[in-house]
């Protein structure tokens, strides 16, 4: 979102005007901003001869972002089979989609490799079914490095608790399976949680998937999953891609050296590349003075948007109807009924009744994580792509509350008795 003349806009185009078109609340993705996030993880990654980047796709899926990453020459990360089908909708190959799920049936992967993606597995149990089922198949390992990189317990995946990978002391375990299957593993992967604020620390799990990749002869790839850091407040902790791109790439050239291969360095960010493009806009509906607070009650709440009630997330809000009004303290609050708070003591120009408020980096695990809760429908998506506005998913209406309910005729009857 830019601040320019007077007016809030993305790449030229004005927040408060799609409000009138769409109406509010509505999700507004940039997809110049997508690019630029793309392009310049590639660029720190560029002294690696051979980078893949593999969009998370968790983060947002609708069928568009996909194909934006797709035309960009992205992979895919998917986490269910459903991801999966859709990045094939999206048209990307199936070579170029790697299925990391956590805790699936086998059921599944065996679904994801008649589809023909890559698979990465993690747990031995699931291991040694695959091996035994798909001979000659290649795998990737997904280790858990233990490695406490994450801010937040509910997204740090990598230590010693998490039920994420396989633990990296079961190295040994593994090879055992590996050689009595004789499983052709073509991939080592790691992803120690979303939030890195020491680079030092994700280098240091680096330099252990790294000694595990010595006793695994038949690499292709090296995945180091993800966890780059935006920045959710001005001025706020961010990762250094940059730097770390310039440190691990000098790191795995001389590791590639030494392992006598060029391999393909992998990463999968989400969040990196998704989380700024997207603006979250609601409107007021009440400003309400209580003895101790002054609280601005918009038309969404923690259906449309969870991240600031789940994961205790920051997200900065700005009254871009009121540009010039003068600036007073707000807690801006939802519509649900349970406490449902955006945001606690923020500085906004003065809130009035109809303004639209808009909430920063609404990209990633927003939309995603919206629910039908309070009966209410799902939001609207607008991309905004070269200047042009596009919906890209329509508000929700009662058809599509109703879609999946299959009704007891006798209890109809009843009724109309
Ligand atoms: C969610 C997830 C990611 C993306 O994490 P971000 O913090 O959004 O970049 C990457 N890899 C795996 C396996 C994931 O589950």
């Amino acid at each position: 979102m830019q601040f320019k003349n007077g007016r809030y806009t993305v790449s030229g185009v004005d927040l408060i005007s799609l409000t009138e078109e769409f109406g509010a609340p509505l999700y507004v993705y940039d997809a110049n901003k997508m690019k630029d996030q793309y392009d310049r993880i590639h660029r720190a990654f560029s002294g690696v001869e051979r980078l893949r980047i593999n969009y998370a796709c968790k983060a947002l899926t609708n069928l568009n972002v996909l194909r934006l990453f797709r035309q960009l020459g992205s992979g895919l990360d998917t986490v269910s089979m459903q991801e999966v089908d859709l990045g094939l909708m999206a048209g990307f190959d199936p070579h170029d989609i790697l299925f990391t799920p956590n805790c699936v049936g086998l059921d599944e992967v065996n679904e994801a490799v008649t589809k023909g993606v890559r698979i990465n597995i993690d747990n031995i149990s699931i291991l040694e079914q695959f091996g035994d089922q798909h001979r000659g198949v290649p795998v990737c390992i997904r280790l858990n490095p233990h490695i406490m990189a994450g801010g937040n317990s509910k997204i740090s995946v990598g230590h010693i608790d998490s039920k994420f990978g396989i633990s990296i002391h079961q190295v040994p375990h593994v090879l055992k399976v590996v050689n009595a299957l004789d499983l052709k593993v073509e991939g080592l992967h790691m992803h120690t949680g979303s939030d890195i604020l020491d680079a030092q620390v994700f280098l240091q799990a680096v330099e252990i998937l790294l000694r595990a990749a010595t006793d695994f002869p038949d690499l292709d790839y090296l995945d180091f999953g993800s966890g780059f850091k935006v920045p959710y407040k001005e001025g706020g902790i961010a990762t250094d891609i940059e730097d770390l791109g310039q440190q691990l790439s000098e790191r795995f050239n001389a590791f590639c050296k030494d392992y006598g291969r060029e391999l393909e360095l992998m990463f999968e960010p989400g969040k990196f590349l998704v989380s700024e493009a997207g603006t979250f806009l609601v409107r007021t509906n009440v400003v309400k003075t209580t003895p101790a607070t002054v609280f601005a009650g918009v038309d969404s709440g923690l259906n449309h948007f969870i991240r600031p009630m789940f994961y205790d997330a920051y997200h900065h809000i700005t009254n871009i109807s009121n540009p010039k009004g003068k600036p007073r303290i707000y807690t801006v609050v939802g519509y649900i009924c349970e406490t449902d708070t955006f945001g606690i003591n923020r500085q906004l120009s003065e809130v009035r009744e109809g303004d639209i408020l808009a909430m920063a980096n609404a990209g990633a695990y927003c939309y995603m994580m919206a629910s039908n809760y309070n009966s209410r429908y799902r939001p609207a998506e607008v991309m905004v792509l070269d200047g042009k506005v596009h919906l890209i998913r329509r508000r929700e209406t009662m058809e599509d509350l109703l879609n999946t309910q299959v009704e007891i005729p006798e209890l109809v009857e009843s009724v109309q008795a």
